[in-house]
Order: C-alpha cells, then sequence, then structure tokens
C-alpha cells in the first residue's frame, strides 16, 4: 500500500523558487491500498496534479474522497479534478456538514456561477455524497474513522485502517487548551464540549485516535516562537505535532500543511529541530516533512 503527497501547502498555493522542493499546493493526499483502490485526503489545489495523472494513466474510477473541511485551502482544487468530468467514473465525498449547510452545498457552493463557469450538477461521473459525525465507516477493503479536531468551525481527523495497518490524517488541529478555548468561541460548541468533556489532558482525545499507527500526518504550521501569536488559528506548532507522535507511540510522523510563507530551507530546519528533539527525547518514531511528490510506503 503506498501514500503520494500531491499537495502539501496550508492555507494559500505558494509557488516559486523558495517552494520547488516541499511544494506549493495545499493539502491532497493519495493513498492506495493493494489492489489499487483510491481513497483521497482533500482536494486542496494538489487534486489537479492526482486527477491529470489518474486521467492520463486511463480506465475508469471509483474512489472515495474524504474532505476534513470546507475552508479553502482543503476544496479548491475540486472543479480542477478531471476524473469527475468523466462520464461512467464515480466517486463518493465524505466529510462532516452543519445543521445550516450540507455536505454536497459546501462543494456546490464553491463552483456557483459567481465564482467557477461549471456547475456541480453538470459534472458527468456519478458522485455521491456521505455526511459522516465522529463514526467508522467501510472504504473498500478498509475502515476510515473519523473525529472532530479542534480548528475554526469544524475540521475532521481521518484513520483508514486496513487489516493491522493504519495511517492517521490530521491537518488542521490546534492543541485544546481549557481556558483559552472558552474564550474564543470560533469552533462549533458541540466539539468544544466533547474536549471539555475529556477528563485529564483533553488532547488525550487527539493521542487515542492516533495511538499507533504506522503513518500519522500532522499539522505542523507554525514554529513554537510564532504559535504564541496565532492561539485560536486553528493550527499547530511542530512541537505539538512531536507531542501527538510520541503520546500516541506511531510509528513515523509526516510534518505537515507547511506556512504558506514558509521556504524550503525553513523547513528543512524545522525538520532538523524535530529530528533532534526526537533524538534528545529518546523518542523512536521516524519523522519527515511532507513534499510534494514524495511517497511511502505503509
Ligand atoms: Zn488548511
Amino acid at each position: 500500500m503506498k501514500l503520494t503527497f500531491w499537495g502539501t501547502r496550508g492555507s494559500l498555493p505558494s509557488p516559486g523558487r523558495d517552494t520547488v522542493r516541499y511544494g506549493g499546493n495545499t493539502p491532497c493526499v493519495e493513498v492506495r491500498l493493494a489492489n489499487n483502490n483510491l481513497i483521497i485526503f482533500d482536494a486542496g489545489t494538489g487534486l489537479r496534479g492526482l486527477g491529470d495523472a489518474i486521467t492520463a494513466a486511463g480506465g475508469s474510477l471509483k474512489a472515495y474522497l474524504a474532505i476534513s473541511h470546507p475552508h479553502w485551502d482543503h476544496i479548491q482544487g475540486f472543479p480542477f479534478f478531471k476524473p469527475a468530468f468523466i462520464p461512467g467514473n464515480e466517486l463518493t465525498i465524505i466529510g462532516a456538514q452543519t445543521r445550516n449547510i450540507t455536505l454536497r452545498q459546501m462543494i456546490a457552493s464553491q463552483m456557483d456561477q459567481i465564482y467557477f463557469p461549471v456547475q456541480l450538477n453538470e459534472l458527468k461521473a456519478k458522485i455521491r455524497f456521505l455526511p459522516v459525525r465522529e463514526e467508522t465507516v467501510p472504504v473498500f477493503e478498509g475502515l476510515l474513522s473519523t473525529m472532530f479536531v479542534y480548528h475554526p468551525t469544524y475540521a475532521l481527523g481521518f484513520r483508514l485502517t486496513v487489516g493491522n495497518r493504519s495511517i492517521v490524517y490530521i491537518t488542521d488541529n490546534e492543541p485544546f487548551d481549557r481556558e483559552s478555548a472558552k474564550l474564543l468561541k470560533n469552533v462549533d460548541k458541540n466539539i468544544v464540549d466533547l474536549y471539555l468533556q475529556q477528563k485529564g489532558d483533553p488532547n488525550q482525545r487527539v493521542f487515542d485516535f492516533a495511538r499507533g499507527a504506522d503513518i500519522l500526518i500532522h499539522d505542523a504550521t507554525f514554529t513554537p516562537e510564532e504559535y504564541v501569536n496565532h492561539v485560536g488559528w486553528g493550527h499547530s506548532d511542530y512541537l505539538f505535532a512531536l507531542k501527538v507522535a510520541s503520546e500516541a507511540q506511531v510509528k513515523k510522523l509526516v510534518l505537515f500543511h507547511h506556512d504558506q510563507s514558509r521556504s524550503d530551507g525553513a523547513i528543512d530546519e524545522i525538520l532538523r529541530t524535530c529530528r533532534h528533539e526526537i533524538k534528545l527525547r529518546g523518542h523512536r518514531f521516524d519523522c519527515v516533512a511532507a513534499a510534494e511528490g514524495m511517497e511511502l510506503g505503509w
């Protein structure tokens, strides 16, 4: 089974000389199961490249697209996903919805004619929507579990399990702090309550969700110095990503959702610091920084 990163950048596409190695596209991760069945995490601008590769390879497509949340950087690639325009292809979109807006409406809205020339109902592929809350649904031969992470309005984390192997995808997550959560009020109240009900460290929810994963992909948008000025933005610094990986005892941590203004050299530096911390603290997991085109076996 194989993972390929098509978009690793947070918030805004960031092409240019300084981001060539880690990439400028926003989140999209391709997961291939043993028989080539396809599950995609997020529809950021990286989805365009994946769609082009699928179309070039030919054949029909039957895939799942799991969307963490509908902020621009996680859905913007969808209108450029060529397989969605091809009759006979089938796509199931998995994500959360709110009381006011359905999952279908979230995807359709960004293709409203005032923003985009092609509307969702004009796409030729068969597109099904599967709204979820915190639950486990079957995807091909695997199981996909969902959990609300801590991010403005809401965002989902995903855990894909196939046999005894598992990948956890947690982008756009911030460490939950009881005091600041009460002041901020920018996250769905029901989700805040889930964390407040947790005994001890509220982030234990996240540690338990990621427990023993072969690969943990986690938000590492900020440095610790930057984070203090960005509390409530819904993102982590790399030290929290390391904490989740160590508490959950995962095998490999992938630093993800790089800040849009972070150069390749600065990401190298963060990775060096993380590896130094891991050694210093005696942790056993590997750490890599997500890069466009990077493939990982699992
Ligand atoms: Zn994001």
